[in-house]
């Protein structure tokens, strides 16, 4: 894990390649090459070869100095034509249409940070050009799954504090088990932005969100304004529906609204991220993006209208030379079926009672470093409670006493099987690059062309309640967090 940590602190800024500098000089490579040539066995000193010597020395400085000339009014040329950049803005723009703010959340599943230089993502980028961007993604909760994180979204609690601490879970109490499609109140704690904003005697609405039709607080899931779950639903109709919702008088827009899309997760799971499949995704998001930019400009609204489009988590590629098999760890202690919760990426194992926490976990350990368990040293095996404190992931039952930590890519399973697949997975640490996704703030209160730096999602809540000056319910976001993004009131 401590080349995750590095990647953490040097993240690797994706550039687009600028068609416009094909193979400048190379100063670097000149004066290597002009060392090279001084290390040969010099020969009987003339005034001709020192002239030529000369010579060629001012060539290659006047050749490296043209290289950085070159590169230096390159660049800067590019950041002047940009011109908002340069505009420094310190208050927020009034609202021109709308009588008071509206926050669109937009969640694309499984929007790896990155994914976006796969293709012209032209729409995507005039959110970013004219807003504010985590400069190198956002941070998703761990474990880096699909509910717990869309839920962090919303309420600003890690998952050990809304509950959702899994996608799959049993509750050790009750013994009842939480799916995805469990709606009863008592799995989903903490307060979504939507009951917030419902307790505030304001309007919300939901195009899909885990946690969405969840009945609690003064949120009742209204009809018309909170859609059930269904993903053969087009995404062009998500997205009319959303506009439409802009055609109300003035007092029944909802002043917060979110909107779903399963891409590009749905494609990264089958093929991975780096298959033409996810390109395609990304083009499709991106068209959505234009459809609802276009829309709203109709209505001319979208100056006015907050735009926040983030993604739940990343994805990285899986193949099956990665996998970990929990019976090999025999020799050293029977890990049965029964004990594992979930397996991958999340390892999570509850033993039942009698069984030592802390005597499975070294036996576990003993076993993964031996040497003898394929690819053993890829998976490390932890008490809950000794976890890493940045993992946030110990303060609730639900979570397991003993809890597995899988190298980048890897996979556990019980036994092997003939079972052969390479595709994409997310779940892991979310200290790994390749689970951050986008963080994407448009509108009047985020400065234009600006990047922040990396944070992780249960910030928006309280950047979400800020914009809608509105008071929140106590969350793990920074109180301080929303000023040092958003842009001061006018
Ligand atoms: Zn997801």
């Amino acid at each position: 894990m401590g080349s995750a940590s590095l990647s953490i602190l040097t993240p690797s800024k994706p550039t687009p390649v600028s068609s416009t500098e094909e193979d400048p000089p190379n100063p670097s490579t000149a004066l290597l090459s002009f060392n090279t040539d001084s290390s040969t066995p010099p020969h009987k000193p003339t005034t001709t070869i020192l002239f030529i010597s000369l010579l060629v020395i001012t060539c290659i400085a006047l050749s490296a100095s043209i290289a950085f000339a070159f590169l230096f009014f390159s660049s800067s040329s590019s950041s002047s034509s940009s011109p908002l950049s340069l505009q420094i803005e310190s208050t927020a723009r009034p609202l021109t249409k709308l009588d008071r703010p509206v926050v669109l959340l937009i969640s694309s599943d499984g929007f790896r940070f990155g994914y976006q230089f796969k293709t012209p993502t032209p729409n995507i980028g005039r959110l970013i050009a004219n807003g504010t961007e985590a400069e190198t993604g956002l941070i998703p909760v761990f474990p880096t799954l699909t509910f717990p994180n869309h839920y962090s979204i919303v309420t600003g609690l890690y998952p050990a504090y809304h509950g959702i601490i899994n996608n799959y879970f049993a509750d050790p109490i009750t013994g009842e088990t939480f799916t995805m499609q469990s709606h009863e109140p008592k799995w989903w704690l903490g307060e979504p932005l939507w009951e917030t904003v419902a307790n505030h005697g304001l309007k919300a609405s939901t195009y899909f969100w885990p946690g969405s039709e969840v009945k609690k607080g003064s949120w009742n899931c209204p009809l018309n304004y909170c859609r059930y779950y269904n993903s053969s639903v087009p995404f062009e109709e998500r997205v009319d529906t959303v506009l439409h919702y802009f055609d109300l008088p003035s007092s029944e827009i909802p002043v917060f609204m979110t909107l779903y899309f399963e891409d590009p997760d749905h494609q990264g799971h089958q093929v991975g991220p780096d298959d033409p499949e996810i390109t395609e995704a990304v083009a499709r998001i991106d068209r959505m993006i234009g459809r609802l930019i276009q829309g709203l400009e109709k209505r001319g609204v979208f100056e006015d209208v907050t735009i926040i489009m983030v993604g739940d988590h990343g994805m990285v590629g899986t193949c099956d030379k990665k996998l970990i098999f929990l019976e090999d760890l025999a020799p050293w202690i029977e890990i049965p079926e029964s004990w594992v919760q979930s397996y991958s990426p999340l390892l999570s194992i509850r033993p039942p009672a009698g069984f030592s926490h802390s005597d499975v976990v070294a036996k576990m350990m003993e076993g993964l470093r031996s040497g003898k368990v394929d690819s053993g040293k890829n998976l490390r095996v932890f008490l809950k409670e000794e976890l890493p404190d940045r993992l946030h992931y110990v303060a609730s039952d639900r979570i397991s006493p003993i809890i597995g930590l899988v190298e980048e890519g890897f996979k556990v399973e019980q036994k092997k099987s003939k079972r052969k697949e390479c595709g994409g997975a997310h779940g892991y640490d979310n200290a790994f690059f390749s689970m951050r996704t986008i963080f994407i703030g448009h509108g009047p209160q985020f400065a234009r062309g600006h990047k922040v730096p990396s944070f992780e999602n249960v910030q928006i809540y309280n950047l979400v309640t800020s914009i809608l000056d509105i008071q929140g319910a106590p969350n793990n976001g920074t109180v301080s967090f929303p000023k040092s993004v958003l842009l001061s009131s006018p």
